[in-house]
């Protein structure tokens, strides 16, 4: 699933209400009849204009339609997701134009946006169930209960969330990308002009680069926070040219966090484990790609434990039940995300050596697996479906 928004400028305001209907009919129905879209939509035009409506969307690749021994009806796309939450965010003036993806995780898309002013930022398109399953036997069982729309259900609850933590650890100084703004499934976040962690080949000093990293690990723990996925892709790494007196010029690292969908509170039952993981990820790749080892042992969990909250910091793993979310929509998010580390996991150890980015392979197959199910359900050759993303620079509002 790619992001493709050409189609965007040649819908029409009643198309907007009729898709627009389709999303709020899914939230009690996982088909959505034609008669409560025709209802939810109320067009002035009558059913007709409901109509028209719907075979424009379906002809995009919007919406699909589904056919059923009960009934017919149709079912919101994550295309059509897509464009509900560009649609919002261009209304709100936060984003005006789409450019390049500059990354694809396993389960998101990251694409350059500028808002109106022209200034770029960062848009992040969650899109949990994407991942090919092929390969664990465990992800393929966990997806057997699982439909499209309860994938897209949880990708809004993984961008709510990492919205939540990165708002309240930018608050609280954290070195972090600004967050903007956030709609359904996706969130729009300051662009940091820093590369990954994974593609800096050389450290002049290594063992400043990792007390800071290590430092933040205990920073975050001290507000009662483990990142959860703390590895050389969720961390930027800032070049910032510096000048002494003498004219001698040196760069200094400068660490930005990103990724926190699945971040965990101290407290969490595996707390120690996901806390040893992040500081063993980080010991890891500094001795393989730097050959460097630290001095001391640790840090241990136990010592991270006794600075939570302490001098009054400020606890920022409520933030999340704060932000409205319940006991269960947080284990199903859990579940989701775990079960996708087991695959990144998998696949890491498949190839071990393979230093590439392994990201695209996987990304092609499941592109290919939701193609085959949406071209069954659509009732029409859809003219701009198979077309790539959209290419080229920001020149072009939606
Ligand atoms: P995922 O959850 O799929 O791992 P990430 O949030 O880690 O997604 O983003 C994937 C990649 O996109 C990152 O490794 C980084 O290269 C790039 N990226 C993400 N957010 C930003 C940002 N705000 N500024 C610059 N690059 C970013
Ligand atoms: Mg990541």
């Amino acid at each position: 699933m790619k992001l493709d928004t050409r189609a965007m400028r040649h819908l029409a305001a009643e198309d907007w209400r009729v898709l627009t209907a389709v999303e709020m009919g899914s939230k009690n129905h996982e088909i959505v009849p034609t008669p409560l879209i025709e209802k939810l939509a109320r067009l002035r035009g009558g059913v007709s204009g409901v109509h028209r409506s719907i075979s424009a969307l379906a002809k995009v690749g919007l919406i699909a339609r589904v056919k059923e021994a009960k009934y017919d009806g149709y079912r919101l796309t994550y295309g059509g997701l897509d464009y509900l939450a560009l649609h919002t965010h261009a209304g709100r003036k936060d984003v005006y134009s789409v450019g390049n993806r500059i990354g694809v995780g396993k389960e998101s898309d990251i694409m350059v946006v500028a808002d109106h002013t022209g200034k770029q930022c960062v848009l992040k398109i969650h899109r949990l169930g994407r991942i090919s399953f092929r390969t664990v036997k465990s992800n393929r069982d966990y997806l057997k209960n699982r439909n499209a729309q309860s994938w897209m259900y949880l990708s809004r609850l993984a961008a709510m969330k990492e919205y939540a933590f990165m708002n309240a650890l930018h608050e609280e100084g954290f070195p972090v990308p600004t967050p903007l703004a956030q709609s359904r499934h996706t969130i729009v976040m300051s662009l940091v002009d820093a590369f990954p962690l994974r593609q800096i080949s050389e450290a002049p000093e290594p063992a400043s680069l990792y007390a800071d990293l290590i430092s933040l690990i205990l920073r975050l723990a001290s507000h009662g926070l483990i990142h959860g996925d703390y590895n050389e892709f969720n961390i930027l790494v800032k070049e910032i040219k510096s000048t002494a007196e003498d004219g001698t010029e040196s760069i200094i690292l400068e660490p930005v966090i990103i990724d926190f969908p699945q971040m965990v509170s101290m407290e969490h039952v595996n707390a120690e484990m996901y806390f040893d993981r992040d500081v063993n990820c980080i010991k890891r790749f500094f001795l393989r790609r730097f050959h460097f080892t630290p001095s001391q042992p640790g840090p241990f969990f136990k010592d991270a434990k006794k600075t939570v909250g302490k001098g009054g910091l400020k606890r920022l793993d409520a933030t999340v039940e704060a932000s409205g979310f319940t006991k269960k929509m947080l284990k199903d998010l859990e579940a989701a995300i775990k079960d996708k580390k087991t695959v990144e996991e998998g696949q890491e150890g498949a190839n071990e050596d393979d230093d590439d980015d392994y990201d695209e392979d996987s990304d092609e197959d499941s592109e290919e697996e939701e193609g085959e199910e949406e071209e069954d359900d659509n009732e029409d050759e859809g003219e701009g479906r198979q077309e790539g993303l959209l290419s080229g620079g920001l020149s072009e509002g939606l």
